[in-house]
């Protein structure tokens, strides 16, 4: 076992006998003190798949009520394979990363068209699924299935390199690896779900991060050599992200008659269909856009700023400029519909970057005619 990537004071046999005593320790905290989530009140696989799919860089309170909604509406894999893309989408409207949902469904098909519907109880045959991966894999095996396997995500990482008082680069896929090893290590036999559960729910809830562990609550404290080192605090380590692409954009919605004009985004790539009012990849102050406008075959019959927004994705920022335009008519491609403020609220699933803007018309601050 190569724990070397971890740049330990122990050596892997030490590291082996430190960690193997805290399964019990954690596990009876967990039982204590695990907050009651609506994906906890059954360990069904379908349930516990979806809560971690949505749980994927969005926060716990904001997943609650998105899961409740896709359970109501869709409460099997069946129903989710067959769901339509349009109401899909509006289930999913605001929790971003959408590629995450359309792995969903393929996955769903997939299960429904080779597992007869149930997610198989096999940790390798759960990697092979769209969209799953290790992390994923391992949380639907052992918690569903109580296959003994670890499931680590951020929190996981975070608690372990405390632990160890391990200054490596939790960025590093070697380093990532070696602390897979040492949560493997920990896990208890017995409970593997409740175990990877516990862990998670120690790193969300007390070895908090951004230099705010809670020590004196931990079931480990006893045993942390980042509390005992005062290390704590600042770790993990992390080489920082390269710095994000900034893009312009121009968001313009057209109005006629009472309803707005919406394009579909293309099927692959950010965002990829989804709907957005018209964009140009520029940001045009309020003087140059009548001209611009005029370029491309659009005759405004009236413009109004709608104020600057800005969103932000793993990898890009969009800073954005917008107007409410006025039109008689409008050169109609494929891809593009006239709706009604409703049909936006209830139908179209629109990009959550634009949500400054969807605010604006479904708050009634446009005329609109
Ligand atoms: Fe984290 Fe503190 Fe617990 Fe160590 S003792 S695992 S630093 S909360």
């Amino acid at each position: 076992m190569d724990l070397s990537p971890l740049q330990l004071s122990l050596s892997s046999a030490q590291v082996q006998k430190k960690v193997a005593s805290l399964a019990p320790l954690l596990l009876a905290w967990y039982d204590q003190n695990k907050r009651e989530l609506p994906w906890r009140q059954d360990n069904s696989a379908y349930r516990v798949w979806v809560s971690e799919i949505m749980l994927q860089q969005t926060r716990v309170a904001a997943v609650i009520p998105y899961f409740e909604r896709f359970m109501q509406a869709l409460p099997t894999v069946q129903a989710l394979a067959q769901a339509d893309e349009t109401a899909l989408a509006k289930l999913w409207e605001g929790l971003g990363y959408y590629s995450r949902m359309r792995n969903l469904q393929k996955a769903a098909q997939k299960v429904v068209s080779d597992y007869n519907g149930v997610l198989p109880n096999d940790y390798e045959a759960l990697l092979k699924l769209p969209g799953i991966g290790e992390y994923t894999a391992g949380a639907v095996a052992s918690i569903a299935y109580g296959i003994a396997v670890a499931a680590v995500d951020g929190n996981v990482y975070r608690v372990l390199a405390r632990l160890l008082s391990s200054p490596a680069d939790i960025a590093l896929p070697k380093v990532k690896q070696a602390f897979k090893l040492v949560d493997e290590l920990m896990l208890s036999p017995t409970r593997p779900g409740d175990f990877n559960q516990a862990m998670m729910e120690l790193g969300a809830t007390v070895c908090l991060p951004n230099t705010a562990p809670n020590c004196p609550v931990c079931p480990l404290s006893a045993h942390c050599l980042g509390l005992k080192n005062k290390t704590a605090a600042a770790l993990p380590n992390k080489s920082p992200k390269k710095p994000r692409r900034i893009e312009q954009k121009t968001v313009v919605l057209f109005c006629k008659g009472g309803k707005v004009l919406l394009q579909k985004r293309p099927p692959k790539g950010l965002l990829a269909g989804l709907w957005e009012f018209i964009m140009f990849d520029d940001f045009l102050q309020p003087e140059e856009l009548p001209a611009y406008l005029e370029q491309k075959g659009i005759k405004p019959l009236s413009i109004s700023a709608l104020g600057q927004a800005k969103h932000i994705f793993s990898h890009v920022e969009w800073h954005m400029t917008g107007y409410e335009v006025q039109v008689n008519d409008f050169p109609l491609r494929a891809g593009m519909v006239w709706a009604t403020p409703e049909e936006i609220g209830s139908t179209y699933a629109i990009a959550s970057a634009l949500n400054a803007y969807k605010q604006a018309l479904l708050s009634s601050q446009l005329s609109l005619f």
